[in-house]
This record gives C-alpha cells, sequence and structure tokens, in this order.
C-alpha cells in the first residue's frame, strides 16, 4: 500500500504532525527508531526534567517555607531513586499516551530508523530484521537534535554527562560544574543545586540566558545567586582531567589570560544541540541543508526535493517543543490543502527554575536594534497580594508596547508560574491587543496574573497598587 504521509521521528514534531493529517483524512505512518514514542521532549527532555524540577523544588520549599507557614515536618530526607522512579512513570505515562493516540488515529507505527531512499521512499531498518521499504505520497522529517558536544571533552554519560545523564544521575554530586548558562543548564543545575550540589556555571558569553531580556537576564542571575549558584562568565571549559577520583576542569577566560583549574564530581556539558540528520540519505535524495545542518524549508516546510518536508528541531527557529508542535500541525494542514501556518512572532519561551522565566515576543534589546520606539510598563510581583501572601515576591512583569499604536511588542516576566501566565500575553498578541486592551480586562482577586494587568496600566504610568 501506498500511505498518504509517512513522518520520520515520533516527538512533539512528528507526532502532532501525524495525529493532524490523520484527523484530516490522511492514511498516515510514523517511523521512529527509539523504542518509546513522544521523542526528546517526553523521554529525555521537557517530561523529566520538569518531573524532576517539580519534585526538587517541592523538597527545597518542604525545607525552607514550610516553617514560615507553620508546617512543621522536620528536615526532609532525599530519597533519590524514589524520586527518579517517580520521574520515570512520568516519562512511562506520557509515551504510552502516545502510542494510545497512534492506535486511536489508526496511525501505523513502526519501529526502526528511517532513511530516504527517494521522494516517495522510506527505508526502516530495525536492529535485527531486515530493513523494508515504505511507500509514500509524502515525507515529513522531523527527527529532532541530539546534544551538542564539546572537542575534546567525552560525554560518558556518567562523570561527564549531556541534558540525558544529568537526568539520571545515582547521586547527588558534591560538586557539579555545569558548561552553558541557557535553559538546560540553568533547569539541571537548579535541580541538583536543591537536591545539595555546589554548583558552578561556566559561561562563554557574558551573560546568562542569551536572547533573553538583558534585564531580565540580570535579575534572574542575582536571584540564582541568592540560591546559591555560582557563574563564571565569559569563560570556557578547555579540558577536564579524568584521571583522578575528582575530575578537574580547567576553565579558560574567553579573552585569553590564565586558565584556572577546577576540581568537580560531574561535569554538564549543556552548550546547545545540533540537527539529527545523519544517515538519513539526504545527501543522496539532495534535500539541501544550511551551514548548521538544519534542513532548509520554504514557508510552507517544503525541502529543496519536492515531496519531502522538515519541521521541529531539524529546521531553523527556536528549539521548543510547541514550535515543533504547531509546525507539525501547519504541515499537516498545508498538505490537506488548506492554510496551515505558524506566527513565530508569538511563540513562548520559558525557563522551568524558581523564579520562572517566560517572555513571549521582541525584547528591549532586539526593540532598539530595530529602530521600534516603544513604551514600557512593569511591575513587581513584591506589590502582588498574592505574591506577598505565597512569600514569593520576587520578579516582575514587563510589557513593550509600540510608542505610537500601543500594541504589544513583548512581553517578560520573572516570577513564581510565569510559565503559566505567559499564555495570557500570547494570546492577547496573537489578536493584536493594545497594553490598554490588557489593563481594561478584568483579571480574578488575588491572582498572580494581576502584575500583568498592572504592568499594562503601567505602560500609560497609571499602575493602581504602585
Ligand atoms: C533536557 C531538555 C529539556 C527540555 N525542556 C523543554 C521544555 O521545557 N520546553 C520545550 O518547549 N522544549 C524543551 N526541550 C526541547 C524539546 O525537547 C525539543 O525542542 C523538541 O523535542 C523537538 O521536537 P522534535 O519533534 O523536533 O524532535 P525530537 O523530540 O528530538 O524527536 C525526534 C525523534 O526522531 C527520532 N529519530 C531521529 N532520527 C531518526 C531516524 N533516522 N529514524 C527514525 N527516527 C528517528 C528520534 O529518536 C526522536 O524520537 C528540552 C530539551 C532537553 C534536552
Amino acid at each position: 500500500m501506498t500511505y498518504d504521509l509517512v513522518v520520520i521521528g515520533s516527538g512533539p514534531g512528528g507526532y502532532v504532525c501525524a495525529i493532524r493529517a490523520a484527523q484530516l483524512g490522511m492514511k498516515v505512518a510514523v517511523v521512529e527508531k527509539r523504542e518509546t514514542f513522544g521523542g526528546t521532549c517526553l523521554n529525555i527532555g521537557c517530561i523529566p526534567s520538569k518531573a524532576l524540577l517539580h519534585a526538587s523544588e517541592l523538597f527545597e520549599e518542604a525545607g525552607h517555607t514550610f516553617e514560615k507557614m507553620g508546617i512543621r515536618l522536620g528536615a526532609p530526607k532525599l530519597d533519590l531513586p524514589g524520586m527518579m522512579k517517580f520521574k520515570d512513570e512520568g516519562v512511562d505515562g506520557n509515551v504510552k499516551g502516545i502510542a494510545f493516540l497512534f492506535k486511536k488515529n489508526k496511525i501505523d507505527a513502526f519501529q526502526g530508523t528511517g532513511k530516504i531512499l527517494a521522494p516517495g521512499q522510506v527505508e526502516v531498518r530495525a536492529a535485527e530484521a531486515k530493513a523494508q521499504t515504505i511507500e509514500t505520497k509524502a515525507i515529513v522529517i522531523a527527527t529532532g537534535s541530539d546534544v551538542a558536544r564539546l572537542n575534546g571533552i567525552d560525554i560518558d554519560e556518567k562523570r561527564i554527562v549531556s541534558s540525558t545523564g544529568a537526568l539520571s544521575l545515582d547521586k547527588v554530586p558534591q560538586r557539579l560544574l555545569v558548561v552553558g548558562a541557557g535553559v538546560i543548564g540553568l533547569e539541571l543545575g537548579s535541580v541538583w543545586r536543591r537536591l545539595g550540589s555546589q554548583v558552578l556555571v561556566v559561561e562563554f558569553l557574558d551573560r546568562i540566558l542569551p536572547g533573553i531580556d538583558a534585564e531580565v537576564g540580570k535579575q534572574f542571575q542575582r536571584l540564582l545567586e541568592r540560591q546559591g549558584m555560582t557563574f563564571k562568565l565569559s569563560s570556557k571549559l578547555a579540558a577536564v582531567d579524568t584521571s583522578g577520583k575528582k575530575l578537574k576542569a580547567k576553565i579558560e577566560p574567553v579573552s585569553g589570560g590564565a586558565a584556572e583549574m577546577v576540581e568537580a564530581d560531574v561535569v554538564l556539558v549543556a552548550i546547545g544541540r545540533v540537527p539529527c540528520t545523519e544517515g538519513l540519505g539526504l545527501e543522496a535524495a539532495g534535500v539541501k541543508r544550511d551551514n548548521r545542518g538544519r534542513v532548509v524549508v520554504d514557508r510552507h516546510f517544503a525541502s529543496s526535493v519536492p515531496g519531502i518536508y522538515a519541521i521541529g528541531d531539524v529546521i531553523a527557529g527556536p528549539m521548543l517543543a510547541h514550535k515543533a508542535e504547531d509546525e507539525g500541525v501547519a504541515v499537516a494542514e498545508i498538505l490537506a490543502g488548506q492554510a496551515g501556518h505558524v506566527n513565530y512572532d508569538v511563540i513562548p519561551n520559558v525557563v522551568y527554575t524558581f523564579p520562572e522565566i517566560a517572555s513571549v515576543g521582541k525584547s528591549e534589546e532586539e526593540l532598539k536594534e530595530a529602530g521600534i520606539a516603544y513604551r514600557a510598563g512593569k511591575f513587581p510581583f513584591s506589590a502582588n497580594g498574592r505574591a506577598k501572601v505565597n512569600l514569593t515576591p520576587e520578579g516582575f512583569v514587563k510589557i513593550l508596547a509600540d510608542a505610537g499604536t500601543d500594541r504589544v511588542l513583548g512581553v517578560h516576566i520573572v516570577g513564581a508560574d510565569a510559565g503559566n501566565m505567559i499564555a495570557e500575553a500570547a494570546v492577547a498578541m496573537e489578536f493584536g491587543a493594545s497594553s490598554e486592551d490588557i489593563a481594561r480586562t478584568c483579571h480574578a482577586h488575588p491572582t498572580l496574573s494581576e502584575a500583568v494587568k498592572e504592568a499594562a496600566l503601567a505602560v500609560d504610568k497609571r499602575s493602581i497598587h504602585m
């Protein structure tokens, strides 16, 4: 039989694309080389990291804030195998959910490594079975990304780990050296700091979280430092000596100068991710890639070869699960003759630490660079009743609105539950809201989201509680 669509990869891009295509009446197959579905996100990314962030945050709260609220439990004790089991069960439930959705939508799943033989032909090779070829009208590449490595530093996933190993350490490292102050490094660094590690973060650039609004980044670094994390900015890991019981990491200033040796029990390399295209047969098929190895696509996710499309981490854009999902829906709808599209101006970005960081739209630096005149309204959580009573007064909401039209161009939040609050800003921006629209929308009291309304009022210098 010939499928309408074969999707290679079952991450959030691939599985969502397959489901949407099946809903639209297509006969769909998915090829996945991992034993379980759900890709990086469900198996070794978003889901397990959030399970550990949630559990470790409660562990820290139990030790620090419970007593202030009149709850006496004694010092909490860590049961690391128990916490890992909790995380693994969460992953298991999620990946089984995808298998259920495939069945429900009559999607055929092929377990094995997919390779494009030609447009319309995908070879699937499972470890021991003979390769088989599936015929299809269209192919969507959704093979995602893999850990970026540092030259000369071997990741053994025991002492020198990537995010994957850092999600499954069997004991709390006394000293954890995190290389890279991006989202993954700061999230996993936070997990292990809460569980008892001394965490040092080494970052090549002179700031943490590159790409995030600079004011947010600065305040966030101060908050992390107050929690006990330390930072070495404008520095790089040059080598790790693994011969002794302790690792000895050589850290060099980026601008040159004397190196410093730092001892660690575990080194986490979190310097980014690279597109996963090896063995896919792209070169032979004539599928073009850019200078970073990503599949080049047009506005309709079509590659340079007719009938072959690509979405998610394997193409340009933010490496985020929800971006991959939206592209999956869009390409399925385009294949069905509809007008699927993704609004790249409104893709929220969240860092799930404590406090959380969430943003959508443009940063102040981006607006300045583009020469766009804007007005900024800011409101601190220390003036929000609910944040005060919850003992979470850290952070602020900042809204950036066009100086002429008042249209909201960017929203940035540092604070507890920022990741949930940013959804309001995304909806407002998707509908082209002005800051006045947000300011005149009734927000429930007492909620943290009242700070969003107050920041909108502050754009026009009329916030009430400041
Ligand atoms: C620790 C960590 C935490 C993260 N947290 C978040 C978060 O909180 N929020 C967020 O939005 N994003 C997060 N991400 C990023 C997110 O996981 C990715 O952006 C997302 O998974 C990309 O989806 P995708 O479908 O493009 O690819 P992937 O999820 O990488 O899936 C690709 C799939 O393709 C399969 N595959 C590859 N090659 C082949 C082949 N030749 N044949 C068959 N199958 C193949 C792979 O096995 C994989 O299952 C996190 C990532 C990590 C590592």
